[in-house]
């Protein structure tokens, strides 16, 4: 039986229009169960380029409602659902995320009403197939427990008025991964990352002049800057710590802060093992 723990970054990038850093999506495979947490733009080029049938996402799970983490969504649900070897899926698409979530699904469905009941009748699609099937949760807590797979949700802080937004840890065959999710410094995710074999962990980095533009000021403050990080990374000491979802803010002069930059800064706060993420690396804890 097939038991390994793996972790895809699907998209590392932010709402930018990037071909090289898709939007934030991120692949959870333990042993057969294949889980998704985000859909940004690109998640399902990113699951064909990795040979995965899009409708073979057992679930999908949100962190928050920021567009450029769910704007793939209604592309996951609806190709996985037709009749390429891509796509298949007969059952409803799961979906679990915080309050939000049952709203954003019952209006997709909404949405795209027109197409899906096209598609039943011209292609015989099953209907069940063309079904989101959403829940929400409250708080913390494990919200996915089967066959080893533990799935803890927790709050994190992406700034005052960006409510609800959540991170997740896994555990599997005594292996855990956790996933910052869209947040600034913040001591519950800490709490839930202490020891953890792999974090995986946004972040974001302007030049000190660009700082002085308001817009360039708020983006930073909903983030982590890495010398958030790696107070996070000291206090947590996880096996390996990953970027994802970089935002690297380019000040229309000198261009976005480089890789090169960004561990630079790191090595301030954290001489660990940190790796800046791309698209389609892979990790086993
Ligand atoms: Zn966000
Ligand atoms: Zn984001």
């Amino acid at each position: 039986m097939d038991t390994e723990f793996r972790v895809t970054l699907l998209g590392s990038g932010m709402p930018a229009p990037d071909p090289l850093r898709f939007g934030p999506a991120t692949l959870i495979e333990a042993g057969p169960q294949k889980i998704m947490v985000d859909a940004g733009r690109g998640a399902t080029m990113r699951l064909f380029q990795l040979g995965i049938p899009i409708g073979s996402i057992d679930l999908l799970l949100l962190t928050h409602f920021h567009s450029d983490h769910v704007v793939g969504l209604p592309d996951l649900w609806l190709t996985g659902w037709l009749g390429g070897k891509f796509g298949r899926r007969t059952r409803p698409m799961r979906v679990l995320g915080p309050r939000g979530t049952l709203h954003l699904a019952h209006h997709l469905e909404q949405a795209f009403s027109a197409d899906i009941a096209i598609r039943m009748a011209d292609e015989h699609l099953p209907a069940a197939g063309a079904r989101i099937d959403a829940g929400e949760f409250e708080g913390s807590g494990v919200i996915h427990d089967r066959d080893g797979l533990r799935v803890t949700c927790f709050e994190v802080n992406h700034g005052d008025k960006i409510k609800p937004a959540f991170g997740y840890r896994f555990d599997y065959g005594g292996k855990s991964v956790v996933l910052s999710g869209d947040t600034r410094y913040c001591e519950n995710l800490i709490a839930h990352a202490v020891g953890v074999d792999l974090l995986i962990h946004e972040v974001a980095m302007a030049r000190p002049a660009s700082m002085g533009v308001e817009r360039i000021r708020r983006v930073i403050g909903h983030h982590s800057t890495p010398a958030d990080a790696a107070r996070v990374f000291a206090k947590c000491t996880p096996g390996l710590a990953v970027y994802n979802h970089l935002v690297l803010i380019d000040d229309g002069e000198s261009g976005p802060p480089t890789v090169h930059e960004l561990m630079d800064a790191t090595r301030q706060g954290y001489d660990g093992a940190v790796v800046v993420g791309e698209d389609l690396m892979a990790f086993c804890p």
